[in-house]
């Protein structure tokens, strides 16, 4: 049995961790994929459990040995998704859930797109963005521009998402992601199909 792979992407600040927390009991067992991440942890993240934080040397060393699935450069600062854990866990059947930017899914597409469902989180407009940014306060002023003019940029990927998800409301958001995972899981990849043929054949 092979797993799948759900892309979930949007600006920062849409609402992509609250919406996969709320929706984890009924989306069944998933792996979230841990990225490594340059950034500064903000209050509260921890190590090994919201990123890897590593230094920019550290990050480059992993590039080198081509630890990344994919990786990119996102507000300044270096991303990636290893890609040993993501091999287990598709190996063990699971939905791998991954939180990265629309460069990210464009790389993990060309790599792998025959696992990938995708789903692009946002707002209703931009300036709800900021407002949310801002009322969660974990970022400078600096930062938070930084992430509404990057979000102003990434809106523009929107059509090569499979799904959009309007996060206006929390449940009715969660309630669309939860189908959408569900169904990711029922995604085919092309071998799984032919082994199927093969033995419906017999
Ligand atoms: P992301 O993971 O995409 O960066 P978060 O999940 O951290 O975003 O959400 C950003 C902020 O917006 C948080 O403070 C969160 O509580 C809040 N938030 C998320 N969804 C909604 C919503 N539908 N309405 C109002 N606030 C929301
Ligand atoms: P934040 O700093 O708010 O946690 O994340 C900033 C942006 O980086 C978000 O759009 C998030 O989806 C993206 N991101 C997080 N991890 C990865 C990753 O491993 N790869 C890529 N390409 N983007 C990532």
């Amino acid at each position: 049995m092979q797993g799948a792979i759900l892309v979930l992407s949007g600006p920062s600040g849409a609402g992509k961790s609250t919406i996969i927390n709320h929706a984890s009991d009924e989306i069944g067992e998933y792996y979230f994929s841990i990225s490594t991440t340059t950034r500064e942890p903000r209050e509260g993240e921890k190590n090994g459990v919201d990123y890897y934080f590593v230094t920019h040397a550290q990050f480059e060393e992993g590039i080198k040995a081509g630890d990344f699935l994919e990786y990119a450069t996102v507000h300044g600062n270096y991303y990636g998704t290893s890609l040993k854990p993501v091999n287990s866990a598709l190996e063990e059947g699971k939905l791998v859930i991954f939180d990265i930017d629309v460069q990210g899914h464009r790389l993990v597409r060309a790599k792998m797109g025959d696992y990938v469902t995708s789903a692009f989180i946002t707002p209703p407009t931009l300036s709800e963005l900021e407002k949310r940014l801002y009322a969660r306060a974990t970022d400078d002023k600096s930062i938070i521009e930084r992430r509404v003019k990057n979000a102003k940029e990434e809106i523009h990927a929107l059509g090569e998402f499979d799904f959009i998800i309007i996060n206006d409301e929390i449940p009715k958001a969660s309630a669309q992601f939860a189908t959408i995972a569900n169904a990711a899981r029922l995604k085919q990849n092309n071998e799984e199909l032919e082994k199927f043929v093969k033995i419906w054949d017999n």
